[in-house]
């Protein structure tokens, strides 16, 4: 299994959700158990000497790679979610989408001061969406280690800007 092989599983799907985007469609990947295995060791390949104490992942694509290399690194796993889902005192973060803005929330008792936090997503673009997670995360005083993503769009460098927080590591490159 090589990542090329990795690669190939991933599906394109052009125009989708709109006019212009390649999508990156992970379903065609992870339902194959072989390439599901083997992308989740890799990722958590790069972090196994690390002190990681929780992985938090953001609704809802990074809840499906996030939970599992949280088991995988033997620490906790911490839901970001799109507004008025958690049930409990939240801490939130506007971010601006194209149209408009969101909001995400974490549970304001999630983190503590000094917690070190692995960030999981599945795809990074922009880094719009994990730019907003970090703005989230500092709230609760917690320390960024790294961006884990399966699939990094490099002419978007998001990167950019989150390696001014923590190291970003990707998988497959396009
Ligand atoms: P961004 O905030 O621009 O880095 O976008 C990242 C989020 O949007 C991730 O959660 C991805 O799941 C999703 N996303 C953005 N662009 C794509 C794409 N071309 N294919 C699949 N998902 C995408």
């Amino acid at each position: 299994m090589s990542l090329q092989d990795i690669k190939n599983s991933i599906r394109n799907v052009p125009d989708f959700p709109k006019q212009g985007i390649q999508f990156k469609d992970i379903t065609t990947a992870i339902k194959q158990p072989k390439i599901l295995k083997e992308t989740l060791e890799m990722m958590a390949e790069h972090y196994k000497n690390q002190q990681i104490d929780y992985v938090v992942g953001v609704e809802s694509r990074g809840f499906i790679f996030g939970a599992a290399l949280a088991y995988m690194l033997g620490c906790g796993f911490i839901p970001v979610r799109k507004k008025g889902k958690l049930p409990a005192e939240v801490l939130s973060q506007e971010y601006s989408l194209e149209y408009g803005t969101d909001k995400i929330e974490i549970h304001k008792d999630a983190l503590n001061k000094g917690d070190k936090v692995l960030m999981v997503d599945d795809l990074l673009a922009t880094g719009g969406t994990t730019q907003a997670t970090v703005e989230l995360i500092k709230k609760t005083s917690a320390d960024i280690i790294g961006f884990a993503f399966m699939i990094e769009l490099d002419d978007l460098n998001g990167r950019a800007i989150l390696n001014k927080t923590a190291e970003v590591f990707s998988l497959i490159h396009y």
